[in-house]
């Protein structure tokens, strides 16, 4: 099953990523886990990549394309893929799509895991956690006994700063102009569903592999 996976941050694509590892037994292909091999490994691309990283630069695409072809060639990835955060432009897209006609390779699904962009406010700017132990609940879906307080420790519950709604919400509309020229790209391949995150975690796998196997 070769599966590009997209959706906004906050929308659960990691822990349904997880699952359908689980389930398919195929490797989950996120682009920070692949940069981070190509660096250890010390391939020529991962020196790239690497240079420009410690320089504070944007790795170029020639050197990202490169990567996700080294990565996609090895031999885990011959029973499918779950490719998550590439491509992010329509240049990576068609750059991507020659490198698995080379492997000849063909994208089951698209699959954007929908959140609007209200809820997903609403779920991050919730979330509090511990500053002794750690713990982490959520105003509304998984709210501590006393508001303020740690129901394990009693230590003090905070925001962090990247759940401040002022950060959230600039970071979905990066995502989104990002992301729209992609979700036409792939609708215009026929490769598309979009699958409301809303829903239970379980229900959003259902439909997930529901839509994979063309239902
Ligand atoms: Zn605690």
């Amino acid at each position: 099953m070769y599966i590009l996976l997209m959706g906004p941050p906050g929308a659960g694509k990691g822990t349904q990523a997880e699952k359908l590892v689980e389930k398919f037994e195929i490797p989950h292909i996120s682009t920070g886990d692949m940069f981070r091999a190509a660096v250890k490994e010390g391939t020529e691309l991962g020196k790239q990549a690497k240079a420009c990283m410690d320089a504070g630069q944007l790795v170029p695409d020639s050197v990202t394309i490169g990567i996700v072809k080294e990565r996609l060639a090895k031999p885990d990835c011959k029973q499918g893929f779950i490719l998550d955060g590439f491509p992010r432009t329509i240049e990576q897209a068609d750059a991507l799509d020659r490198t698995l006609a080379e492997l000849g390779i063909r994208l089951n699904r698209v699959i954007n895991i929908s959140v609007p962009a209200a809820d997903l406010v609403s779920r991050a700017t919730g979330r509090r956690i511990c500053k002794s132990c750690g713990a982490t609940y959520h105003i509304i879906f998984k709210p501590a006994t006393l508001t303020d307080k740690c129901d394990k420790c009693t230590g003090d519950l905070y925001q962090r700063d990247d759940d401040r709604e002022e950060t959230i919400t600039k970071r979905l509309a990066v995502y989104s102009a990002q992301t729209k020229p992609l979700v036409e790209y792939y609708q215009d391949k026929g490769l598309y569903t979009e699958i409301d995150g809303r829903q239970p975690i379980d229900k959003v796998l259902s439909d997930i592999v529901a839509s994979l196997r063309g239902e």
